[in-house]
């Protein structure tokens, strides 16, 4: 993707976030046996808003993107991916949402029956970059970022390729494209991780600790990377340890607690003067 072929403007305006919801997230409930992991979690994310999720190890982050993402089955609350306005005008590596489906809202209520479908379109709406990456250690790297809009989303092999060349283009790995995972480094597996999101058209990323499994040498390049795409207002949500990273990149931090959202708010706000004392408490040990 040439610079010339993004929007020029994110699309997040705190003026005009309550006309552009995105995702809609009602008392979300998970358990695992008899393990309550999540309570009851309340989301609202604005397109083209980045919000970073905090907390300490075990309180359920991962497992709120999982579920937002289709990967764990909710036991209870709703789940709502709006439509997306200017769908028509979509593109891979854009932040504009994807093709067709995009123009649909998915409305999950998890304590009511999931039908296969509903889970298939929730699933469609986002894509996961992963802490380990997971990429699939048998297929090339063009291989693994064509694989899901070819198998899944049934999109024409040349179409999908010539994307996928442009995105990783984009992120200096062209020369990579015939390369095995293991002959990359982890920077460069994280970066094909990011296309590989991309190349699916999602209206949401979702990141789940994508530096924490890098050497700290690496850490910056894919920090930068995830920097330029919320410049380019893509929405996101992002779990991440990295506090000076959300401060810098998230528009929003929500502090994570006991399967709760414990309190969010402005970055600057909520890490300095956090409002509820278990946030002080985590803060302290980091800071
Ligand atoms: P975080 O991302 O905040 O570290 P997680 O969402 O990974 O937290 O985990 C929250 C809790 O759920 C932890 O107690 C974890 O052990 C448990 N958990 C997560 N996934 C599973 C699973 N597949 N089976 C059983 N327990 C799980």
């Amino acid at each position: 993707m040439s610079p010339a072929d993004l929007p020029a403007e994110p699309f997040y305006r705190a003026d005009d976030a309550a006309s552009a919801v995105l995702l809609r997230v009602r008392g979300l409930q998970k358990r695992f046996g008899n393990n309550l992991v999540l309570e009851s979690v309340d989301l609202t994310v604005h397109r083209g808003q980045v919000l970073a999720l905090i907390g300490p190890s075990g309180s359920g982050k991962t497992t709120i993107l999982r579920c937002l993402n289709g990967l764990e089955l909710p036991d209870g609350g709703t789940i709502e991916v709006l439509a997306t306005v200017d769908a028509d005008r979509a593109g891979a590596g854009t932040a504009e949402g994807r093709g067709a489906n995009s123009a649909e809202t998915v409305s999950i209520d998890f304590a009511a029956k999931t039908t296969p479908k509903q889970l298939a379109a929730l699933r469609d709406r986002s894509a996961m970059v992963f802490q380990h990456y997971n990429l699939f250690p048998h297929k090339t790297v063009l291989q693994n970022v064509i694989e899901g809009p070819v198998v899944v989303q049934r999109r024409p092999v040349a179409e999908v390729t010539t994307e996928a060349l442009a995105l990783l283009d984009r992120v200096g790995l062209t020369a990579k494209r015939d390369s095995y995972p293991f002959e990359l480094s982890g920077g460069q597996q994280q970066r094909v991780g990011i296309v590989r999101a991309l190349a699916l058209r999602p209206q949401l990323l979702l990141f789940d600790e994508p530096t924490s499994a890098l050497d700290p040498e690496l850490v910056g390049d894919v920090l930068r990377l995830i920097k330029e795409l919320a410049d380019e207002g893509w929405t996101m949500v992002i779990v991440t340890h990295e506090l000076e990273f959300a401060r810098e990149v998230a528009h929003e931090i929500a502090f994570v607690d006991g399967g709760n959202i414990v309190e969010r708010g402005d970055p600057q706000q909520l890490l300095r003067h956090p409002r509820h004392e278990r946030t002080r408490q985590f803060l302290h040990r980091l800071l």
